[in-house]
């Protein structure tokens, strides 16, 4: 049989697993904080917790633990890239940014994507499979481990896309923000997603207190399905209709990515258009220039351009930032590390 995934059962799936052990109910909130809270790798840390039940644990059950594999340190900024091998043998790679406010984290969500975004690397051989609860916790307990630096700020915006696993994302965050668990706090977690507008939906109605980032990229359909896919699917404007929802249920400041393309997505004209469309609601632009990748003849908008763009937005009353690029000395865009050492060790 199959063992079960330890790591990713919610506090009362644990509760109930361990009473069908014949044990006590209390024993799960020990376990739990082991797991979530101490970042225990093996049953026999687990000092409180009998031999008997310990035992029965690693019959029955796997503890998840990812291994690292390679590990880059910026030189221009102290950022650190981390490659994890998962138990079937696939890698995931994942961030960890310093910032003034604290550390953050940007985790991955799946193993590859089958978005098929244009500028992106994640997707280039579409998707492998989701990536559980416990591997996606796991990526911030070891770097924890690993730095031995507290993490405030969790960004799901790694390779993958979310809310095509929504339930594991799900669990994901309840263990994270929970009391037993590191007690992220839901304001201090950021899910990005591409759009899946029935997923934001959903989200909406679980009133959490996480940010929504939308990968916008485009003030216009046109513009956006030629830079990705799911445009097909969804338009701007059931995103709008969504993003409004989000924040009527949630009370979230909606948060915009908007990569820039020289000639794609960049003219002034663009720039006014987008603020057109998001004037009326809280929400915040985050510019970055796009990161080349060498699949694809993208390029990236110039700093003086992207200032342009940034000030004709500021006119038109929009909160905008340019995001700091972090890490760009050791391949910092969703999934460029992974594919060359894919590339390597093919
Ligand atoms: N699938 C989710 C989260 C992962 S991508 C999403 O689409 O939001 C995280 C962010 O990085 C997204 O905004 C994505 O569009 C952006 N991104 C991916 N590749 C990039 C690149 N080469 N340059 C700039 N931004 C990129």
């Amino acid at each position: 049989m199959e063992k079960l995934d330890l790591k990713s059962m919610e506090i009362n799936e644990l509760e109930e697993y361990i009473v069908s052990l014949g044990d006590k109910k209390f024993r799960a909130k020990q376990i739990y904080t082991w797991l979530h809270q101490r970042l225990v790798t093996n049953f026999d840390e687990m000092t409180d917790i009998s031999k008997v039940l310990r035992e029965k644990l690693s019959n029955n059950t796997k503890l998840i633990v990812l291994k690292p594999v390679k590990e880059l340190t910026s030189k221009l900024d102290g950022t650190k890239k981390f490659l994890f091998e998962l138990d079937d043998g696939n890698v995931i790679e994942s961030v960890f940014m310093r910032y003034k406010h604290g550390n953050s984290v940007c985790v991955s969500s799946q193993v590859g994507c089958r978005m098929g975004c244009r500028f992106c690397a994640s997707t280039l051989d579409g998707l492998t499979r989701n990536l559980t609860a416990s591997e996606i916790l796991e990526q911030i307990y070891r770097i924890t481990a690993i730095t031995g630096e507290k993490i405030s700020n969790v960004v799901v915006m790694g390779s993958g896309e979310p809310f095509d696993n929504y339930d594991n994302i799900l669990k994901f965050i309840r263990i994270l923000n929970s009391e037993m668990g590191l007690n992220i706090s839901a304001r201090n977690i950021t899910v990005s997603t591409c759009g899946i507008v029935d997923k934001i939906n959903e989200l909406a109605k679980e009133k959490l207190q996480i940010t929504l980032a939308i990968s916008l990229h485009a003030p216009n359909d046109t513009i956006r399905k030629s830079m990705m896919p799911i445009a097909n699917k969804y338009s701007i404007a059931q995103i709008m209709e969504a993003c409004n929802n989000y924040y009527q249920n949630t009370g979230r400041r909606i948060s915009f990515e908007y990569s820039l393309v020289q000639d794609v997505n960049d003219s002034k004209d663009n720039a006014i258009e987008l603020a057109g469309l998001i004037k009326n609601m809280n929400c915040h632009v985050n510019l970055i220039p796009v990161n080349p990748i060498k699949e694809r003849d993208y390029k990236e908008t110039q700093p003086q351009f992207v200032k342009h763009f940034k000030n004709m937005l500021e006119k038109n009353g929009i909160n905008v930032t340019i995001r700091r690029e972090m890490g760009r000395d050791i391949q910092g865009a969703c999934g460029q590390l992974r594919k060359s050492y894919k590339e390597e060790h093919s």
